[in-house]
């Protein structure tokens, strides 16, 4: 069997369906009954089934975002206030950061722990920041923190590198 993944959410509704494109399902806000969440990710539950949403899925952030307003076991507020409590990212540049770790680049903040394998600050982000833009093959540069997955900009985020050195760090 194909493992099933989250493959996108809107205000309207949210697709499951393994990675090849197989046995892609939609599914409606309007058809679900009752959303909880639960350890590992959501329980969303519709006529027949209760499906289970992990949320180490790309896209559960989203998702957890646009779950409407009015379910009886989901706590709306306790989600704006767990996307509001996030500090920003110095390195991806989205308020993503949950107990000294990036949601959304999975990058360490830069602390004790750290300090231990780089000469500095301004060394760590940008090694970082080269791996977290690198572009795909055949892409270009494209240093930005637009919001992405659920994740707002921070508008305190500066990129230490260039396109520049993006480049040059590509061809090594
Ligand atoms: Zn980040």
């Amino acid at each position: 069997m194909k493992e099933v993944r989250l493959l996108g959410s809107d205000t309207s509704g949210f697709k499951l369906g393994a990675l090849n494109g197989e046995n892609n399902k939609d599914y409606k806000w309007s058809e679900v009954k009752d959303v909880e969440i639960v350890t590992d990710g959501l329980v969303i539950t519709t006529d027949g089934q209760d499906i289970f949403i992990n949320k180490q899925w790309s896209g559960w952030h989203k998702l957890l975002k646009e779950v409407p307003v009015g379910y009886k076991s989901f706590n709306n507020e306790f989600v704006s206030h767990y996307f509001s409590q996030m500090k920003g990212c110095e390195i991806c540049g989205l308020k993503a950061v949950v107990k000294d770790e990036c949601l959304n680049c999975c990058a360490e903040v830069w602390g004790e722990e750290v300090q231990k394998s780089y000469d500095s600050k301004e060394e760590y982000l940008r090694e970082e920041q080269l791996m977290w833009f690198e572009p795909e093959e055949n892409e270009y540069p494209d240093i930005n923190n637009r919001p992405d997955d659920g994740f707002e900009s921070w508008t305190g985020w500066k990129p230490v590198i260039t396109d520049e050195d993006i480049r040059s760090y590509s061809y090594d």
